[in-house]
C-alpha cells in the first residue's frame, strides 16, 4: 500500500531522510518511533504531499506521488495527480487543526462535499454516524473552542474518517492532550484500528499504545531505520543498542 524507494529529503543543508527504503502492506499497522528530529513527521508529511522528496520515489497503492506518466514520458506530478493520490490518505495531527470558524458538523462535512462532491445531506448523515462513533453526537453544532482537547481530537479523527481513507496517518495524536484525556482518544483509535481494514502509519511516544495497535514497529535514527520488528520484540528484546538507549530514555 505504501512504498518508499531510496527516499532522501533535505531541507537546505540538512539531510532529514537518507535513502530510505520501506513498505507497508495493505491493512498493516506500523508505528514509527525514534528520537525527536529523526524524520518521522517528515515521512507522514511526504505521504500527505505537504512536502516533496529530494530524490527517490514514494508509491501509494501503486500510484507514484512525485511523478506521473504522460504518454511515454515520466513527468513531475501536477496538482490534479496529487489530489487524486491524496484522496486515499487521511491524517490526524498533534494540534487537531480543526477549522475554528466552523462548527463540528461543518468541520467533518467540508472536505467530502468540496473535494469529493458528496451531496451535503449525505455528508451530514455520515458525519452524524461518525460523531456517534466518537461519542460526540450532542456536539454537532458546537464550535471547536467550546470543546476540550480530547473532544477536538475525536472530531479530527471523525473528519479524517469522513473521507473514507484507505491509509490513516497519525502524528503524535495524544501528545497535546491533558493526561486524563489521552486514554479516551487511544481507546477510540484502537477500536478503529481493529475494526477496519485501514492501513495505519502512526508516530507516537506512547509505547503502550504502539504495542496495542501495531503489527510492526520501525525504529528511526537520523533519517534511517535502525531496527524493525513486531512490538513484542522491539519493546522487550531490541537488538540494537540505539533502540535500547532510546527506550530507556522515554520509559
Ligand atoms: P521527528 O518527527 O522525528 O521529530 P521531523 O521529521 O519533524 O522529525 O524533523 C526532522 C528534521 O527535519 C528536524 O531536524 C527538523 O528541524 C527538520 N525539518 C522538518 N521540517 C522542516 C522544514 N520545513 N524546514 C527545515 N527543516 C525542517
Amino acid at each position: 500500500m505504501i512504498r518508499f524507494d531510496q527516499v532522501s529529503k533535505r531541507f537546505g543543508d540538512v539531510t532529514v531522510l537518507r535513502e530510505l527504503d520501506f513498505h507497508v502492506e495493505r491493512g498493516e499497522r506500523v508505528t514509527l518511533i525514534g528520537p525527536s528530529g529523526s524524520g518521522k513527521t517528515t515521512i507522514l508529511r511526504l505521504l500527505m504531499t505537504l512536502e516533496r522528496v529530494t530524490s527517490g520515489t514514494i508509491h501509494v497503492d501503486g500510484q507514484c506521488l512525485s511523478h506521473m506518466r504522460r504518454g511515454e514520458r515520466r513527468v513531475p506530478a501536477d496538482e490534479r495527480h496529487l489530489r487524486q493520490a491524496r484522496k486515499k490518505i487521511g491524517m490526524v495531527f498533534q494540534q487537531f487543526n480543526l477549522f475554528p470558524n466552523m462548527n463540528v458538523l461543518r468541520n467533518i462535512t467540508e472536505a467530502p462535499v468540496r473535494a469529493l462532491g458528496v451531496p451535503r445531506e449525505q455528508a451530514e448523515e455520515k458525519a452524524r454516524e461518525l460523531l456517534k462513533m466518537v461519542d460526540l453526537a450532542d456536539k454537532a453544532h458546537a464550535h471547536p473552542s467550546q470543546l476540550s482537547g480530547g473532544q477536538q481530537q475525536r472530531v479530527a479523527i471523525a473528519r479524517a474518517l469522513a473521507m473514507e481513507p484507505e491509509v490513516l496517518l497519525l502524528d503524535e495524536v495524544t501528545s497535546a492532550l491533558d493526561p486524563e484525556l489521552v486514554s479516551g482518544v487511544q481507546n477510540l483509535l484502537r477500536d478503529i484500528a481493529h475494526q477496519g481494514n485501514l492501513t495505519l502509519l502512526c508516530v507516537t511516544h506512547e509505547m503502550h499504545f504502539a504495542r496495542d495497535i501495531s503489527h510492526r514497529v520501525l525504529m528511526f535514527d537520523q533519517g534511517q531505520i535502525v531496527e524493525e520488528g513486531p512490538p513484542e520484540q522491539i519493546f522487550t528484546e531490541p537488538a540494537q543498542q540505539r533502540t535500547r538507549d532510546f527506550l530507556q530514555a522515554i520509559l
